[in-house]
């Protein structure tokens, strides 16, 4: 096409700079017919030769001082549907368009950006170095042996069995079996295949194809109606039949089961499917689950991968090599093929919102994609988000529920224990009350497992002089500093990594009366250490567990190598453990205090999931929840299991104060090294907010004003000596306050640079 009345071929490209918009290029004659959204482009800017992704192509008249382009690169393209989605994401967040795309490019590229400023790489070409490890599988042929095979028999009849497997599981198996794989090899009965090894660590104990259960009446009924829902939207040719579920189930009611089937229809039906978990780390057992069923067919993405393995993953699911992929929430970003279905398990997990950079909620997006693709969004929960229950109330998602365990037991009876008035157990130590004493001294007698939950969020071991009062605190964030054990005894910021040696005097008044407060899951571990010494402890926190080492306690757990398991947050995901009868709330009330609309859901989220631990075998459960706040709707509301009751009476809360899901929000976070100088830039974003909206109702929120809150210190006032303040808008009005934020992206774009600001759409943590 030449340049004439009618315009030109233009090109929108994504660039790995931070640009707040795409920009335009003139695509060559040479090029038009392979430049299409999604295709890696070469192109200047500046002096400068970097790679982009183009967003989109239009004629039009070209923009003054356009350049060309210089060539498209061959390779990985993203899936033009793909961009369409990104360019929603950076819409609805205010990102620029070329850090949403980095989510969605293999991770080769993501490394190539970094450099691609100083040097022109070709980024996106598969990342150099190691060659993927070759590992031997034997494969069952279809042979059907003449004579008898002697004692080769119960190995081949193992293979058969499974079809294909892995030579080394073979030797972990059978004594000799390498030399009798290569007699039954040259028999014809067996072949051998050189394949990539698959660095999952759930990999090798579930190769094994695992048959669907016969589905309970309420699994099947989930199933089917999934089922019906999936089958109208491939059936639409115009992609417009999108549905979403809330998939409601209490905890052990099988839910997995309906994602797996759910998964198999798809396929059925020639879609791929996304589903998210909110960390792969903690959820073996799942992943195991759907590596049996679906085996090689699914792509498990965490962080465990190599770049290499990445990179392969992700181009076996753009070229639909492999349908399925599991992940953590930028799973999301999967280039799957036909997106039939996108799959949110445990969908009140606030991991699924990204607390930097691109700031997306994984499941508004998951909803978002799925409908984009012309498909199916299911949200599973045993505790709803608000915002998911309240799109079933109307009737923007229909709600499925499975009401009972799958297996017959009950739910566990839950007791409340009132530390007011219970004091303490022989140990002494505050935490751990008479009662929670006794009934882990039953549950050791019975042979039983015992899971004790320290809640961790707003609550951290301090370290505190008993002479002037003080506890010590970061020097460069409004934080204190948290005790760990580790080399004989340190203090450590979580904000900022701070750390240092554990003081013997007091920093203020010099008096040798430190003690430490508040204490964490290791002293916790310690007094029951001494308290009952027969008993075979571990731990599940932070400090202690990265990927591989969550599988080991928890697989030490299962085969009751262990007592009591102590732990964090870590200890409340969906784990099925059978013979854990006893589950223990230390401190059930820690994270009320926070200032949080979200505070009381967190609170029920927590102790539900971790109640949901007990009793999941054939001996009934039983949960003690230990309490200063014993009234507290949250904590009344879990003991009871009553998530109904709950959601009625928060959602009732919520719309009073027209807090989420009744209205939406958005943060503005400043901070400087000039504490004058962060506020000063505060004020004028909520100036700028303020005059977008018009009138402001001066009382506070009501029905579609945008009310603006702020400038306001921000709760932790300082992070690494920087001055933290916020600004929080916040409207029933999607429109409203879509202007709201709009003009603040506008006016961050004016402070002066040394001020660093953000946006926050729909925040999540709003400290
Ligand atoms: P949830 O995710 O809802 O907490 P899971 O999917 O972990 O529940 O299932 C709980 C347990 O019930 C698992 O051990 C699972 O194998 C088992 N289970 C699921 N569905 C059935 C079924 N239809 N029949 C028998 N057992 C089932
Ligand atoms: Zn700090």
């Amino acid at each position: 096409m030449t340049e004439g009345a009618r315009g030109v071929l233009l090109a929108d490209v994504a660039l790995p700079v931070p640009l707040p918009r795409a920009l335009t290029y003139v695509v060559p004659d040479k090029l038009a017919a392979a430049v299409r959204p999604g295709a890696r482009v070469l192109c200047t800017i500046g002096s400068r030769r970097i790679v982009g992704v183009v967003v989109t192509v239009r004629t039009e008249a070209p923009p003054e001082k356009a350049k060309a382009l210089l060539s498209v690169l061959d390779g990985i393209s993203l899936p033009e549907d793909l961009v369409g989605f990104l360019l929603r994401v950076s819409g609805y967040y205010l990102a620029p368009i070329g850090e949403v795309v980095r989510l969605a490019l293999p991770p080769a590229d993501k490394e190539a950006n970094e450099v691609v400023e100083v040097a022109p790489t070709l980024f996106g070409t598969a990342p150099k170095g190691v060659a993927p490890r070759k590992v031997q599988w034997v494969v069952a042929t279809s042979v059907i042996e003449a004579s008898n095979v002697g004692r080769a028999a119960p190995l081949l009849a193992f293979v058969r069995a499974h079809g294909t497997i892995p030579l080394s599981r073979l030797e972990d198996q059978f004594g000799g079996a390498r030399s009798t794989v290569k007699r039954l090899r040259e028999q014809g009965l067996l072949a051998i295949e050189e394949r990539e090894a698959t660095r999952d660590p759930f990999f090798v104990e579930s190769v094994e194809r695992d048959a669907p259960h016969d589905a309970t009446p309420a699994q099947a009924a989930a199933i089917e109606t999934i089922a019906i829902a999936l089958r109208r939207a491939a059936e639409d040719e115009a992609g417009k039949s999108g549905a979403t579920f809330l998939l409601h189930g209490v905890t052990g009611s099988g839910k997995t089961e309906v994602y797996l089937r759910a998964i198999a229809d798809a396929k059925a039906l020639g879609r791929g499917s996304i589903m998210l978990v909110p960390e792969i780390a903690l959820t073996p057992q799942l992943v195991g689950r759907f590596r049996a069923r679906f085996g090689d067919e699914v792509a498990v993405l965490h962080s465990g991968l190599t770049p290499r393995e990445r990179f392969d993953m992700w181009r076996k699911l753009r070229d639909g090599a492999v349908d399925v992929a599991i992940g953590a929430r930028s799973a999301l970003f999967a280039p799957i093929r036909d997106l039939g279905l996108v799959i949110v398990d445990e969908e009140h997990d606030p991991s699924f919102k990204q607390e930097e950079g691109v700031r997306y909620q994984a499941r508004d997006m998951a909803i978002l994609r799925a409908h984009m693709h012309g498909g199916v969004c299911v949200l599973g929960s045993a505790t709803p988000s608000l915002e998911t229950e309240q799109l079933a109330r109307a009737k923007k998602a229909v709600k499925l529920v499975l009401p009972d365990r799958a297996r017959a037991q009950t739910l566990p009876k839950v007791e409340i224990v009132d530390l007011k008035r219970i004091g303490p157990g022989p140990t002494g130590d505050r935490r751990i009350s008479l009662l929670l004493h006794r009934a882990i001294q039953a549950t050791l007698e019975a042979k039983e497992q015992t899971i004790l939950f320290l809640n961790r969020r707003g609550f951290a071991p301090s370290v505190r002089c008993e002479g002037c009062g003080e506890s010590a605190s970061c020097p460069h964030c409004t934080v204190a500093l948290t005790f760990h054990k580790k080399r004989g005894g340190v203090m450590r910021c979580h904000w900022c990594d701070y750390e240092a040696p554990m003081p013997v005097t007091c920093a203020k008044c010099g008096a040798d009366r430190i003690v430490l407060e508040g204490l964490g899951t290791e002293k916790l571990e310690e007094s029951l250490a001494e308290a009952f010494p027969e008993a075979r402890i571990a731990r599940l926190d932070r400090d202690v567990a990265s990927g591989k080492d969550v599988e080991k306690v928890l697989s030490r757990v299962r085969s009751r190598e262990v007592d009591i398991l102590v732990g964090t947050q870590m200890v409340t995901k969906g784990h099925d453990l059978p013979h854990v009868t006893l589950v223990g709330v230390i401190n059930a009330d820690a994270a009320l205090s926070m200032p949080d609309f979200r505070a009381a859901e967190r609170t029920f989220q927590l102790l539900v999931q971790v109640a949901g631990r007990a009793g999941r075998g054939d001996t009934p459960g039983r949960v003690l929840v230990q309490t200063y706040d014993p009234e507290h709707h949250a904590i009344r509301f879990a003991s009871k299991h009553d998530v109904g009751g709950f959601l009625d009476c928060e959602l009732r809360d919520r719309r009073e104060l027209l807090y989420p899901p009744f209205s939406r929000m958005a943060l503005a976070r400043v901070d400087a090294v000039d504490e004058g100088e962060a506020q000063r830039a505060a004020e004028v974003l909520a100036r700028a907010a303020r005059a977008a909206a018009g009138v402001v109702d001066p009382f506070g929120a009501a029905e579609g004003t945008l009310d603006v809150r702020g400038p306001a210190a921000a709760p932790i006032a300082r992070v690494r000596n920087r001055f933290r303040f916020r600004v929080m808008l916040r409207s029933t009005s999607r429109e409203k306050l879509r202007q709201g934020t709009l003009a603040v992206h506008a006016a961050i774009a004016q402070l002066p640079r040394t001020v660093r600001a953000s946006i926050d759409v729909d925040p999540v943590n709003l400290l």
